[in-house]
């Protein structure tokens, strides 16, 4: 293998290209690609302005892009919270329900259990899919044996799509994304939609708080560590929020006693009008055939249900140039979404000398005829410029965030951050790190901590659903 392969780099540097000992067309065509998803440090500062800019229209008007909604979270917890709650977790992925014992001193005690969501409960009626979620935590209940509980327990509802909250527990739907796309949801109350389901089954259950996985992360993480000021999901798309004064949100009406709130940025939306992402054909490709088509292009340049994608564009358009896989392709690479994001962290940490994992998952899964070691090698570039560039987009956010939070005076403060992108794409958080010390200096690294945090949704959903049964 090449040198500049087996490196363990962080970022791929342009000129390591000259290395590559394929064709020159080969040589080329992985250069014009390279330029095409480079982020350079002046780039990141632009997309770093238009963030915080985008940050501050959201906080002083409703209907922005950047949306950024009140939480009505508002107490920081204590760690010396008590009691026992339940909490659903309606990722894009998996419904994970949780009964949490909060012990007081930052202990507790969390008993789940995770169930598939049927890719039919994702586009079919909304009620069907709540009352999905009734009968799983049914099961649930079942299992754990929680016959005991003479009084309704008090439920967290993590629902991680956009909400536009009016109380703790009441909103409306503003949008899906994530592939779900529910009919009879837009424009109505997930919470109120739940718990009718819960009423028909009657089941004792009182939907406490509609949570989103952002603000639950954000929450759980700051039940043990007071420095926690952001939560951040890389998962299926990607979110965050943070601690925001009162003050700043401008477009606030109501009386409210607290200094600070939770803020729940909704970035996945940062950029749709598209000043500053370097969008390419394949990203607009993409984009074009997603249920979601011209929204959310920020999430779909760094979150896990898209890189992949992304990256099969990018596959077939070398294979139709005849410059992989002898020009030829297979029905599964054909198929949309069949190259995971999931392949794309299994070749990049493939680092066995005839790139032995990628060849099994380019020949074994997605059934290309044959593969050299130069394909291999080529497709291994490719996944690195996406997954680099996701890294260095998601330190852009952080980075807005920080600005606008002037974050780097004071001392440190940790992210609190959960989703497989993070915790499983190699070198992710040390890409983003070095992001951050391009556009704050090397000090930079001192100052903020990403710190994986698994238990956000069910812990924090609980935490929230805690507050607010207490009436904090
Ligand atoms: P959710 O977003 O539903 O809460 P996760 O945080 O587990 O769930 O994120 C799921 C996403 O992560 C999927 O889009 C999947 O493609 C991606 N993913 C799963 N495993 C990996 C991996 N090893 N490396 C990179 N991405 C992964
Ligand atoms: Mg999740």
């Amino acid at each position: 293998m090449s040198a500049w392969l087996s490196r363990k780099v962080s970022s791929l540097n342009l000129q390591e290209l000259n290395e590559f000992d394929g064709s020159q067309e080969q040589k080329q065509a992985l250069k014009e690609l390279g330029k095409e998803f480079e982020i350079t440090t002046e780039k990141l500062r632009s997309i770093v302005k238009q963030f915080t800019f985008e940050m501050q229209k959201g906080l002083e008007r409703h209907g922005a892009k950047v949306a950024m909604i009140p939480s009505f979270v508002t107490g920081k917890p204590t760690g010396m919270e008590s009691g026992t709650y339940l909490a659903i977790d309606l990722g894009g992925t998996n419904l994970r329900v949780c009964k949490v014992d909060l012990l007081g001193n930052g202990k507790v005690e969390i008993q789940q259990q995770k169930y598939i969501v049927p890719e039919a409960m994702k586009t079919g009626e909304m009620r069907q899919l709540c009352d999905f979620i009734a009968d799983s935590v049914d099961m649930f209940l079942t299992e754990i044996d929680t016959d005991s509980y003479s009084e309704a327990l008090q439920l967290g509802f993590t629902f991680s799509f956009p909400v536009n909250l009016r109380t703790i527990n009441r909103g409306n739907l503003m949008q899906w994304t994530k592939g779900y796309c529910c009919t009879g949801a837009i424009g109505k109350d997930p919470g109120l939609m739940l718990q009718d389901s819960f009423r028909r089954k009657n089941m004792k259950v009182n939907v406490a708080a509609i949570v989103n996985d952002t603000v639950g992360t954000l929450m759980a993480h700051a039940y043990r560590d007071p420095t926690t000021f952001m939560g951040i999901i890389f998962g299926t798309g990607t979110n965050a929020a943070y601690f925001e004064k009162m003050d700043n949100i401008t477009k606030w009406e109501d009386d409210i006693t607290s200094e600070e709130m939770v803020v729940n940025m909704e970035w996945g939306a940062f950029d749709e009008e598209r000043r500053v992402l370097p969008m390419t054909i394949y990203d607009n490709r993409l984009d074009r055939e997603s249920i979601n088509p011209g929204t959310h292009i920020y999430e779909k340049m760094i979150s896990g249900m898209y890189l992949g994608e992304i990256v099969r564009n990018m596959t077939l358009g070398l294979v139709d140039r005849q410059l992989l896989f002898d020009g030829k392709s297979s029905p599964e690479m054909n198929k949309k979404w069949s190259f995971e994001t999931s392949h794309m962290s299994a070749i990049e940490i493939d680092t066995s000398s005839d790139l032995a994992d990628t060849q099994y998952v380019l020949e074994t899964v997605l059934g290309i005829p044959s593969t050299t070691l130069m394909d291999r090698e080529m497709v291994k570039t490719l996944c690195r410029l996406v997954g680099i560039r996701a890294a260095r987009l998601s330190a852009a956010g952080v980075a807005a965030v920080m600005t606008h939070c002037n974050l780097l005076p004071q001392d440190a403060c940790t992210a609190a951050v959960d989703g497989s992108v993070f915790e499983f794409y190699p070198h992710f958080s040390h890409n983003m790190m070095k992001a951050l010390k391009e556009l704050f200096g090397e000090e930079v690294e001192q100052k903020i901590k990403f710190s994986q945090s698994h238990d956000g949704s069910g812990l924090g959903a609980a935490v929230i659903a805690m507050q607010v049964s207490k009436g904090n």
